[in-house]
């Protein structure tokens, strides 16, 4: 067994005694300890305790919610366990809102989810739907800033680009069509980094298009030109005019041989569109929302299972701090 797939079993293993216990303290420390709920206890802000930094203490107290709370041994004042965390404006019971949490990590359906977390589908829907939207969000920001040439100030090399069809199904009433829509893909084989950008309907393939996302994205000079390989299509040669090393790669003859390559382009779309889990995804609304779930499955594709949950959690705790998003009961 590789150390990878111990530790999986080992972080899978903790969460499960953890859920098989019942246990509302075990459940509780462990949401702590993910910073879903306060993992210091707050300092006291009543009349008499504010600027006093006097920190409350955790106690048993059955009338609760949760069964504990905090409170001040100076002036008596109480919070709630879920004061300042994302849960803060649900009453889902928090051995259930961890489970969901659980059941999403697991990529488990919207059936086994509900039988796992012992809830209604809107509720799940309701989690399930902060938690994509978390991570879009994430995912987004941080391609924001992210340079696939330059890996902590050293300039690489050998980037991989090309563009996919993914199909998606919408429903009309009692009718359905598929659309498909441009995905835009750039990959540093070092690395393995790679960045995706939803570029919209069958008409969307074009220079003007992915332009501006190679500028952003790909660094390049005149006397250490970066190195792109693609297929042969039209959009890219402008490339040739600029300061890139451009290899186009023949796809009639295979995908290449040696680094003379697509091939790690093509392992990523296996690898998103795997499993029929684009396909799956029904009645995208808007490109963003098409976006959305390309981010959403990168993240799936990127982060291990036995470490989601503790991403997922740093994800939500710092949600909480910039757009105080919140769980809205159904
Ligand atoms: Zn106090």
């Amino acid at each position: 067994m590789d150390r990878s797939t111990d530790y999986f079993e080992r972080a899978k293993e903790r969460d499960r005694d953890i859920v098989c216990s019942h246990s509302l303290g075990e459940t509780i420390d462990r949401l702590r300890e993910l910073n879903l709920l306060q993992s210091r206890t707050p300092t006291c802000n009543s009349d008499q305790c504010e600027g006093q930094n006097i920190r409350m203490r955790v106690q048993i107290d059955q009338s609760r919610l949760d069964g504990q709370n905090f409170r001040c041994s100076s002036c008596n004042s109480k919070r709630a366990m879920r004061f300042r965390s994302i849960f803060q404006d649900t009453r889902v019971p928090i051995g259930c809102l961890y489970r969901l949490f659980l059941a999403f990590i697991q990529e488990m359906t919207n059936e086994e989810g509900m039988e796992y977390a012992d809830c209604s589908i809107k509720t799940l829907r309701s989690v399930f739907r902060y938690l994509r939207r978390s991570i879009a969000t994430a995912v987004d920001q941080e391609r924001q800033g992210m340079q696939l040439t330059e890996v902590n100030g050293v300039l690489r090399g050998g980037i991989e680009m090309d563009e996919s069809l993914f199909t998606h199904i919408v429903e009309l009433g009692d009718d359905r069509v598929s659309q498909q829509v441009w995905v835009f893909g750039m990959i540093e084989r070092n690395t393995n980094r790679f960045i995706c950008y939803v570029l919209g309907n069958t008409a969307s393939k074009t220079t003007q298009n992915i332009r501006p996302l190679i500028a952003r994205h790909v660094q390049t000079n005149q006397n250490n030109p970066t190195q792109i390989y693609t297929d042969g299509a039209m959009i890219y040669s402008y490339l040739q005019n600029e300061h890139y090393a451009h290899t186009v790669v023949v796809h009639q003859n295979g995908f290449g041989e040696g680094d003379n390559t697509t091939n790690h382009t093509e392992a990523l779309w296996a690898r998103l569109k795997g499993a029929g889990r684009f396909k799956k995804s029904k009645n995208f609304k808007t490109l963003t929302a098409v976006q959305d779930e390309i981010d959403l499955i990168t993240w799936m594709v990127q982060t291990p299972k036995a470490t989601r949950l503790t991403v997922l959690s740093q994800i939500c705790a710092r949600n909480y701090q910039q757009s105080q998003l919140k769980i809205i009961d159904q």
